[in-house]
């Protein structure tokens, strides 16, 4: 990203999720004076780490993918992953146990993929190969064409850069429709689904685009950051403040007043003045709690109305003994999981025949759990704004720990000796995420590209970033959400030099035309 501020432009970042750590090391390599205010006594946001007795877990998320975004990003400050901390290629990927005593275990490269395929479905391997060519071409198309040059304005759609995708309009079907295209066997659509939880969504409400989430797993595939994501947070903290950034934790923002070179914010250590606000906070909570009447875009009720991702119910176990057959990542899910999503997103209740997911950090990573032990989190969607007190927690606790133990030969339930919890409540009270979502916005049509909320919010000169807006949910779109937002700020300074070329992104454009059948 080229282009500069003036050095005495001041910036006021709120918030050190991946989204605010980003934002902030752009903007002070573009030379402005930037300082980040974090009300926890860590960065990170939803990227958390919980520390006991040895143990150690990441809190929030796990599967480090897109490994193409994370490199892009340090490239932009002439830098690489490895500069910060090493990654391992998960082998196997990860397993997936289904309720009838099936199971299949996801190899990197492919390397099973096809035989998988085939063994449930006559031709199936083939139309995997099929479907993964078209989701590695809607990838690049999609990035290089969408999501790096934040072509998310309805004026964007009608250029004619985005000619080429026009054939690819029914990817905006849903994912359900796209995928029973290409398999009949439920387990093989779940397959390829299960990648939407990412998302916040369900195969019913997210746009068939999102299957290039196959491409990211299958292509891609899943890594581990060494030190685990907290090391990927340590790495961020520690580049933006290599250019000259500013980060202090412990001080929570309490009010946003004020506009373009003279916002003054009201903190827990006092008042604080800023030319410029970029806002890690969601919108819907910045609107209610931060911003007064002329700062908000929204009028009362209209985050009310929007569809927002799963929460989740959470344990962190520290487990004595092996969890084999546990992979690194495993997936418990029903057969049919339509009842699962149903329970989430149509008619709110906690789920009858949970689908949930498991994450063993300790099986690639000694430092995270004794000798002896595991760490393992386990994660189960539910719909958001559910009551998670104490008895519904220790009652899913007890049904999990048994349906684990029933369809994998795991049992936990006389080895934990480190226990936590986090569900709604957490989500709510420590970010501010209506009805507790653990993800945000979900990534339904009517809430991607143009229809999402932008990163110029609230009034002149205060900006938004993060999973909010676009381009959406997960770290490597959070990254990318931070460079979006840095380049606005600079286009937006009428004393800024240079350009920021929003268009100057790495990448494949000459793609070629796709085919219809695309
Ligand atoms: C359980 C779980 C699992 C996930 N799994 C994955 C995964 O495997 N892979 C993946 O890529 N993504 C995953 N995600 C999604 C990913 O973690 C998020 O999309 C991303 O981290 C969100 O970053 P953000 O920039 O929106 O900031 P957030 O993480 O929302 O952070 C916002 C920050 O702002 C701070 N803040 C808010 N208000 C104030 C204030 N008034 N004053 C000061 N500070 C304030 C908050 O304390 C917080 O630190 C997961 C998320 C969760 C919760």
């Amino acid at each position: 990203m080229q282009g500069s501020l003036p050095g005495e432009r001041d910036v006021t970042v709120v918030g050190g999720g991946f989204g605010g750590l980003a934002a902030t090391a752009y903007l002070a390599r573009a030379g402005a004076d930037v300082t980040l205010l974090e009300r926890h006594d860590a960065v990170g946001g939803r990227a958390g780490v919980l520390e006991r007795d040895g143990f150690r877990f990441d809190t929030g998320p796990s599967w480090y993918l897109m490994p193409d975004v994370f490199e892009r990003f340090f490239d932009h400050f002439d830098r690489e992953p490895e500069d910060y901390y090493d990654l391992e290629r998960l082998d196997p990927q990860y397993r997936v146990f289904w309720k009838d005593g099936d199971s299949a275990t996801i190899e990197p490269h492919r390397r099973n993929a096809h035989e998988l395929f085939e063994s449930y479905e006559d031709g199936a391997g083939d139309a995997l190969e099929a479907y993964l060519s078209r989701t590695a071409r809607n990838y690049e198309l999609a990035m290089n064409r969408v999501v790096y040059p934040d072509r998310t304005s309805f004026r964007d759609y009608a250029s004619t850069e985005m000619l080429p995708l026009a054939p690819r309009f029914r990817l905006f079907g849903n994912m359900d429709d796209y995928v029973s295209r290409f398999f009949d066997h439920p387990k093989l659509r779940q397959l390829l689904e299960y990648t939407l939880v990412f998302l916040g969504g369900a195969p019913h409400n997210t746009p068939a685009l999102y299957s290039i989430m196959s491409h990211v797993d299958f292509d891609g595939n899943v890594f581990y950051p060494e030190g685990g994501i907290a090391g990927v947070v340590d790495a961020l903290a520690d580049l933006a403040v290599e250019q000259g950034a500013t980060i202090e934790t412990g001080v929570e923002v309490e009010g946003i007043r004020g506009e373009r070179g003279e916002f003054t914010l009201a903190t827990s250590e006092g008042t604080v003045g800023t030319d410029i606000v970029v806002n890690n906070a969601n919108p819907a909570y910045a609107e209610r709690e931060l911003l007064d009447d002329g700062g908000r875009d929204h009028a009362d009720g209209y985050w009310d109305d929007q569809t927002y991702a799963p929460s989740a119910l959470l344990f962190y176990l520290g487990v004595e003994g092996d969890v084999d057959p546990l992979a690194h990542h495993s997936l418990v899910l029903p057969t049919d999981w339509d009842g699962h999503f149903e329970q989430i997103f149509d008619d709110p209740a906690w789920p009858d025949d949970p689908a949930y997911y498991l994450s063993v950090a300790s099986k690639t990573d000694d430092a995270v759990a004794p000798e002896g032990h595991e760490a393992v989190v386990v994660l189960l969607p539910i719909a958001p704004g559910l009551d998670d007190g104490p008895e519904v927690r220790e009652e899913y606790r007890e049904m999990l720990l048994a349906d684990l133990a029933d369809q994998t030969g795991v049992d936990l339930r006389d080895r934990i000796v480190v226990e936590e919890s986090a569900c709604v409540s957490e989500f709510s009270d420590q970010f501010g995420d209506p009805g507790g979502t653990a993800l945000g916005l979900a990534h339904t049509l009517f809430q991607t590209g143009p229809l999402r909320p932008g990163k110029r919010g609230g009034p002149d000169g205060h900006y938004y970033v993060g999973a909010y807006t676009n381009p959406g949910i997960g770290m490597p779109m959070c990254l990318i959400s931070g460079e979006h937002v840095a380049k606005a700020v600079i286009d937006d300074d009428p004393d800024a030099t240079g350009s920021t070329d929003p268009l100057a992104v790495p990448g494949d454009y000459g793609l070629g035309t796709p085919s219809p059948s695309d």
